[in-house]
């Protein structure tokens, strides 16, 4: 019997010190629509979709070979999709994550993966169906990335919940 795929992505997670600190700003400014849960919040980097079970060894080679840099990102913007997907973003993106997402991107769709299009926009996603922007004062969260991971999505009674498959060091940026 064949076994089913696996729903798989790259990306960010949150530290707990950002969960907690982003739970809490989301308990003083109450949301409308869908928040993420605190466990589940994260950066995605590349997302690949359905993928068979066996691609997860080739996934962590690939990712063992990425150039890995940690950086620190600043997000101070708030800002709502028309899609309705609530978000914290940069206003300026490190260029160490531009590198980091586009040496990962190369190398999947050199590897055969079909990704996104799109341009890549690094978004932290708060909560989803949101109909409007909220009034709240724009918040600033300073983020120490030092570590990706491989997730894969599934689906529980509790709802969407992420397993990592995979996790890889970043290691520290060079002094400035
Ligand atoms: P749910 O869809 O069950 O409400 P979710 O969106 O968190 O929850 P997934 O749909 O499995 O879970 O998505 C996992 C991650 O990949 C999320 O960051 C999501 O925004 C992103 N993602 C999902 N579909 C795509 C896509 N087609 N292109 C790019 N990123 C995607
Ligand atoms: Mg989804």
């Amino acid at each position: 019997m064949s076994t089913p795929p696996l729903r798989l992505f790259f990306a960010i997670p949150c530290c707990p010190q950002l969960a907690r600190d982003i739970a809490e700003w989301r308990a003083q400014h109450p949301l409308d629509g869908k928040p993420v849960a605190p466990e589940n919040l994260h950066m995605t980097i590349a997302f690949l979709g359905s993928q068979p079970r066996g691609q997860v060894e080739a996934l962590e080679a690939l990712a063992n070979g990425l150039e890995r840099v940690g950086f620190t990102l600043q997000l101070d913007r708030l800002e709502r999709w028309k899609n309705g997907l609530l978000h914290l973003a940069p206003s300026k993106v490190p260029q160490a994550l531009c590198d980091f997402e586009r040496d990962l991107r190369e190398r999947l769709l050199a590897s055969g993966y079909e990704l996104e299009s799109r341009p890549f926009k690094p978004h932290l996603t708060l909560a989803r169906h949101c109909p409007r922007l909220p009034a709240a004062p724009t918040p600033t969260f300073d983020w120490p990335v030092t570590e990706f991971t491989l997730f894969a999505s599934e689906n529980t009674i509790k709802g969407t919940r992420y397993r990592a498959l995979g996790q890889w060091p970043l290691r520290p940026p060079a002094p400035s």
